[in-house]
C-alpha cells in the first residue's frame, strides 16, 4: 500500500490544498495531510483551529487523514509508514523552494520520493496571505477556501459581528 503525506502549514487550508489533496488521495492508497506546528512565518490560527479546518474540508474524502505534526517531515514520512512527500506547484517561485526541499529531504532520507503536483488552474493565483488580505478589506472569498474557513477568517479579522456564532471547530 502506497502511503503519502502531504504537509504544511494550511494556515488556513484553501480550496487550492483541498484540490491538491483531492488529487493526491486518488493516485496514493491512503493520504496523511500533516500540519506543522511551528513553520518559520508567523501565524493566524493555533495548531488546533488548523486541523479542525482541514478536517473538515478533507471529511468527504476518505482515504485522507490530518494529523498534527512538529520535527522533519522525512521523520513524519518514516512515522506514518509514508514512501511519498506531497506538495503543490503554484509558480516558479515555488518550484525553487520546493526543489531545495526535495534535495535536502533526499539527503536524509533517500527512500522517500517528493511527488509535486501543478495546481489547477483556478488555483494557481491562491495563497493563504492572499485570502486574509481580501477578507481584512471585506471582500468575498466563495471559490477561494471552504465556507467554514471563510466565516472563521471573518471572525478573526472582522470580529464576532460580522459572522454571527462562533464556529464549532474553533476553541478560541
Ligand atoms: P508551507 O508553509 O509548508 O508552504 P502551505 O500550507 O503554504 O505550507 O502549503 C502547503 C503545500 O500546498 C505547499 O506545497 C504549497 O505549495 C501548496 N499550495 C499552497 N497553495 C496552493 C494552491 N493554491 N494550489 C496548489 N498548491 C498549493
Amino acid at each position: 500500500m502506497t502511503i503519502a503525506v502531504y504537509p504544511g502549514s494550511f494556515d488556513p487550508i484553501t480550496l487550492g490544498h483541498v484540490d491538491i489533496a483531492a488529487r493526491a488521495a486518488a493516485i496514493f492508497e491512503r493520504l496523511v495531510v500533516a500540519v506543522f506546528d511551528a513553520p518559520a512565518k508567523s501565524l493566524t490560527f493555533t495548531s488546533e483551529d488548523r486541523i479542525a479546518m482541514a478536517r473538515e474540508a478533507l471529511a468527504h474524502l476518505t482515504n485522507v487523514e490530518v494529523i498534527g505534526f512538529h520535527g522533519l517531515t522525512v521523520d513524519l514520512a518514516r512515522r506514518v509508514g509514508a514512501q511519498v512527500i506531497v506538495r503543490g506547484l503554484r509558480a516558479v517561485s515555488d518550484f525553487e523552494v520546493e526543489m531545495q526541499m526535495a534535495f535536502l529531504n533526499r539527503r536524509m532520507a533517500p527512500e522517500i520520493e517528493v511527488v509535486c503536483l501543478p495546481t489547477s488552474l483556478e488555483f494557481s493565483y491562491l495563497s493563504a496571505t492572499m485570502i486574509k488580505e481580501i477578507i481584512r478589506l471585506g471582500g468575498p472569498t466563495e471559490g477561494l477556501v471552504p465556507h467554514h474557513v471563510g466565516e472563521a477568517l471573518r471572525q478573526k479579522y472582522l470580529g464576532d459581528a460580522s459572522t454571527g456564532p462562533v464556529p464549532r471547530f474553533l476553541n478560541s
